[in-house]
């Protein structure tokens, strides 16, 4: 028992200080809804609430069992209008329909939403069709649009080539929400980047090696930068699953190259979770910041 609580106290003094947990209101605060991916295995799938001043307002992804860590919080959706997608995968937007019924449920008035999310390609519809397909006139959930509180839709589907230029899409009261296009195997994928008072987190969603200039470029100088760590270094992984997602090298090597000031990994599958020592070593190489791993319901605030 004292060498377990030993270990604990050694555990907080290694964390980062810029990834303790703190009541104070943060310009910016990630709340981890799902640290995993695809596989059932006992994370939700990814999502995450950003908090700006410690109001929740951003919902990024919505996998399966966000809605019941969203729950487990009890976070205060009121003020959640905007949903960054940023691909139409099952692990990140399976939980769309559930987050919009959750909210409506707790609304005092009629809710506008604004959504982005990557154009469609292949067997992926554009975002604008996908919210339409559940909650358009003849979408499999219309009635949600008036069940509880009256809802309008702003969809926005964002541009998919990896030559498409840096967009900002939101600017209003210091909240600002750029995007660039990335790479997810056949899925058009996007990375999102919020700043708040000169505060920045940096999503990289699903992406592939090929993607990380679009990456770095988008995470130049974050505060801390969620890339998804859905695979270990070649050959620890499915030679398949490196047409869709990134090492843990090659997240060192765009860590160091984008200066961002911490790193926190998400979308972790299982064969990741069991090898956390092996994965910081491989970041370790390159990036010497400050690398933590996620959990559900972990909160990371960041800045003052
Ligand atoms: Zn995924």
């Amino acid at each position: 028992m004292k060498a377990l609580m030993i270990l604990a106290v050694v555990v907080v003094l290694l964390i980062p200080a810029c990834l303790h947990a703190s009541p104070a209101k943060s310009a910016l605060e990630v709340v981890v809804l799902g640290s995993g991916g695809p596989r059932a295995f006992g994370r939700a799938g990814s999502s995450f609430i950003v908090a700006v001043q410690g109001t929740p307002r951003i919902l990024v992804d919505v996998g399966p069992g966000a809605f019941l860590r969203i729950g487990e919080l009890g976070l205060d959706l009121e003020k959640v209008d905007t949903v960054l997608l940023t691909h139409l995968h099952i692990d990140h937007s399976g939980d769309l329909a559930a987050f919009f019924n959750a909210r409506a449920l707790t609304s005092d008035g009629p809710i506008a939403y604004r959504i982005f999310g990557p154009d469609g390609k292949g067997l992926f519809p554009k975002t604008s069709r996908f919210v339409d397909l559940l909650v358009g006139d003849d979408g499999a959930f219309a009635y949600q649009r008036t069940f509880g509180a009256r809802e309008s839709f702003v969809v926005h589907d964002l541009a998919i080539n990896l030559d498409s230029t840096r967009t900002k899409i939101v600017d209003e009261d210091g909240l600002i929400v750029e995007e660039i296009a990335t790479h997810h195997g056949d899925c058009p994928s996007v990375a999102y980047r919020i700043s708040y008072k000169g505060v920045v987190v940096v999503f990289s969603g699903d992406m592939d090696a090929s993607a990380l200039p679009n990456l770095v470029q988008l995470a130049k100088n974050a505060d801390l930068l969620i890339f998804n760590c859905a695979v270990l270094d070649p050959p620890g992984s499915p030679s398949q699953l490196y047409d869709l997602h990134t090492p843990p090298k090659k997240i060192g090597e765009a860590a160091r190259e984008s200066a961002v000031k911490s790193l926190l990994l998400s979308h972790l599958a299982p064969d990741v979770e069991g090898q956390e020592d092996a994965v910081r070593k491989s970041i370790r190489a390159s990036y010497s910041g400050p690398v933590a791993f996620a959990s559900d319901k972990l909160r990371v605030p960041v800045g003052k």
